[in-house]
């Protein structure tokens, strides 16, 4: 749903304030220095220290048995729904979800699953709109097998689901005898804001993973995790997806850094987000989603410009916005300071004033 930056207006410089995505941040020089440091072997294998290590890591920092090593967080969702669907079976999911909406139609091709879009506002649905959409068993129904949620969501406007729904949602799926997955791409910014750690966050999910791509910083990589036995099967379809990887540790060294050096400083980034919700909404017309987390959706159609003009004047300034849905998007990650924050209002400021 996120569409990769339409090519730049003619003239334009080149981009010094990156609000486009989280997942463009760049590797910091210490990051680097891990990587380079990393102990390596093969990964296939299961003889990679490094990723050993972060899998061990990361299945007790969601307080499940096990955990794979992933290239991406799409192979994640893929590989879970794989190991959890049989051909025929639905999903249930929100409709905005990154499964539904941005991931090629995968879960669709390769698994022969349909998923049943879910409503409510922010990305979430309620544990009503979950109860009301429970099939009976009959002849004529497709058989339904796994709820999905996504923490944060992230079309609904990086909101976080509360504890407490994530804990109804799953207790009503296991009533009815469906499996339970979270796609925890930003599941991080989540936890940081709601101060609340991955294992309780995660723990009625049968499985859940996190992206080191996005907030965190690392170039590629993101680990699924779940009971050793659901593990071992999600790893069968990596193989056959072709994402068994041969030294990966280098790549699961910049994760193990980011987990070590780049979570906490997420409520940076959330107050960042703040910071330029609150300087937008001090702009007459301007209309803001409150940010719960690093992402910022607004509407600058009431303050005078429409959502793609803004856009394209700020990137001619070098600030580099995107647009979800008919809303402008701005993201806060590791390479946006708050006086990068600062200057953006400024030039939003100044363009609007232009007209
Ligand atoms: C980015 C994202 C993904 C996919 O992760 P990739 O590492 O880009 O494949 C899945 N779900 C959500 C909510 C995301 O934001």
């Amino acid at each position: 749903m996120v569409h990769t930056p339409a090519r730049p207006p003619v003239g334009a410089p080149p981009v010094r304030i990156n609000l486009y995505s989280d997942t463009q941040t760049l590797p910091t020089p210490a990051m680097k220095e891990a990587m380079m440091r990393a102990e390596m072997g093969d990964e296939q294998a299961g003889a990679d220290p490094t990723v050993n290590e972060l899998c061990d890591r990361m299945a007790a920092l969601m307080g499940k048995e096990a955990a794979v090593f992933m290239p991406s967080g799409t192979m994640c969702n893929v590989a879970a729904t794989l190991t959890h669907c049989r051909p025929g079976e639905e999903i249930i999911a929100h409709e905005t979800a990154h499964i539904l909406t941005s991931e090629g139609g995968a879960h669709a091709a390769l698994g022969g699953f349909q998923i049943l879009p879910l409503r409510g506002p922010g990305g979430q649905f309620s544990p009503d709109e979950l109860r009301a959409h429970i099939r009976g068993k009959s002849r004529h129904t497709p058989t339904q097998r796994l709820v999905e949620v996504e923490q944060t969501a992230n079309i609904g406007g990086g909101t976080i689901w509360p504890k407490q729904v994530l804990d109804q949602v799953s207790a009503i799926a296991k009533e009815h005898g469906l499996a339970t997955h979270m796609d925890g791409a930003r599941l991080m910014n989540a936890c940081v804001a709601a101060g609340l750690p991955a294992a309780e966050m995660a723990a009625g999910y049968d499985s859940v993973w996190l992206d080191f791509t996005k907030g965190l910083g690392a170039p590629l990589g993101a680990v699924l995790c779940g009971s050793a036995e659901f593990i071992d099967e999600a790893w069968r379809w990596k193989q056959r997806l072709g994402g068994a990887m041969r030294q990966a540790g280098i790549c699961a060294a910049a994760c193990l850094y980011a987990l070590d050096h780049h979570v906490d400083r997420l409520a940076e980034d959330h107050a960042n987000a703040q910071a330029l919700a609150r300087g937008l909404r001090q702009i007459p017309g301007m209309a803001v989603e409150t940010p719960q987390t690093n992402l910022v959706y607004f509407d600058p159609a009431g303050a005078g410009l429409p959502a793609a003009e803004l856009v394209k004047r700020l990137r001619m300034q070098g600030v580099q916005l995107s647009i979800l849905g008919g809303r402008i998007r701005a993201c806060t990650h590791l390479n946006i300071t708050a006086g990068m924050i600062e200057e953006t209002l400024g030039l939003l400021r100044a363009e609007l004033a232009r007209g």
